[in-house]
């Protein structure tokens, strides 16, 4: 766990005070500690199911004892003016749930990905946010991410000429745990698997490099006999998606597979290689362009992505700007999960509305 060995600094007057809400891997060692990079956000509150942690994890980032919650008091918030934004950090089959509760108390709520594991759910997030009339964002780093931002700059300037073909590869190897050691691999908490959790990348790549909404989706997915790991998810999902332009996308992701996390875009006249090109850190992005030498783009470090993400939230709340990930590009990606399982489920084509719902 990556605690700060000094106190964060003291939040400016206009600084949005946040409840992190779920202190595990991604909360306690990449989200927390940027929030020192984001001038106008600071942690107010944390909330936690383990004790231990609460003590911990509050001394360490300056948190009031009074502003330690378990999940049993977490409504006691609604009363306390330091906080004015929830982060929704938990497994995923819990993200509607404490939506909806974060909003029911009136604070705004950065929600990470994926949004959670059904449109209906989706759906109920969002008018949710619409009655609480308090803001809603989904936490999709890469779109505040150096490489990921110059990618969707030089497909919209057509640097490739028409895009042709995107080829996404996002996996890794899970190791030996069960269902009940690891949510991940727990249907309740984690939808299919894979596909939810890192597959997720690809998919959001596809859409924002081709700029367009698969009109067809065919998809197979897998899950061995025999496997401990495997009872309850999937180990790879493949996916084929058509756009209306012609464009094709090939997605893989697997929790059974050596580790990838590779973005491949082609079209007529030149090819735009991203490996690795949604992690953390360490991205390399490669153009190659017909008639001109082959470069290697260093647009920005991706360490980046997260207070500016941050930023960008604050932002919507205290100057009332647009939203770049709203809860509406959360529910059109998981209207298109679903319709991935769903083609996978009947080996058919499904085809697609332009808002990503299956066409009956
Ligand atoms: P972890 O398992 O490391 O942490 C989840 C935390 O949720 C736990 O530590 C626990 O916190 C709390 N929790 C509450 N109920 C449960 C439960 N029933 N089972 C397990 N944990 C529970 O997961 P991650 O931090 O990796 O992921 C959390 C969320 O962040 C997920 O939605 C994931 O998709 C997303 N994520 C996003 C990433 C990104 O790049 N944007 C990267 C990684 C994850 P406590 O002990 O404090 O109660």
């Amino acid at each position: 766990m990556a605690l700060p060995k000094t106190p964060p600094r003291a939040p400016r007057a206009d600084s949005v005070g946040f409840a992190i809400v779920g202190l595990g891997d991604y909360a306690l060692n990449q989200m927390m500690p940027r929030f020192e990079q984001s001038p106008r956000s600071h942690i107010a509150a944390i909330v936690s199911g383990n004790p231990g942690k609460l003590r911990s994890v509050g001394e360490a980032y300056g948190v009031p004892e009074d502003a330690r919650y378990s999940y049993d008091d977490f409504d006691r918030i609604a009363k306390d003016k330091r906080v004015d934004a929830v982060y929704i950090v938990l497994p995923t089959g819990l993200h509607a749930e404490w939506t909806e509760k974060a909003f029911a108390v009136g604070k705004h709520v950065l929600c990470e990905k994926p949004m959670a594991l059904s449109s209906a759910e989706c759906s109920r997030m969002i008018a949710a946010s619409e009655r609480a009339k308090r803001k809603l964002m989904i936490a999709y780093r890469c779109h505040f991410e150096p490489h990921n931002l110059l990618a969707m700059d030089l497909m919209a300037q057509k640097a490739l000429g028409p895009l042709r073909i995107i080829r996404s590869d996002q996996e890794y190897r899970m190791g030996p745990v069960t269902p009940a050691q690891n949510w991940r691999l727990n249907r309740a908490l984690a939808g299919g698997g894979p596909l939810e959790d890192f597959g997720l990348y690809g998919l959001q790549a596809a859409l924002y490099l081709t700029q367009e909404m698969p009109e067809l989706i065919t998809a197979s997915a897998f899950r061995p006999e025999n496997d401990a790991r495997f009872t309850e998810v999937f180990a790879h999902v493949g996916t084929h998606m058509r756009f209306p332009s012609g464009a094709v996308a090939q997605l893989s992701t697997s929790y059974d597979a050596a580790g990838a996390n590779i973005i491949y875009a082609r079209g007529t006249t030149g090819k735009l290689i991203m490996d690795p090109a949604i992690g953390y850190s360490g991205h390399k992005m490669r153009l190659e362009q017909a008639g001109q030498p082959d470069r290697d783009l260093t647009p920005g470090d991706p360490d980046v992505q997260f207070a500016r993400q941050l930023d960008h939230f604050v932002a919507a709340i205290r100057d009332n700007s647009p939203i770049k990930t709203p809860g509406e590009l959360g529910l059109r990606d998981v209207r298109l999960i679903e319709a991935i399982y769903a083609s996978a489920e009947t080996g058919r084509n499904v085809w697609l509305n332009p808002d990503g719902t299956m066409r009956t």
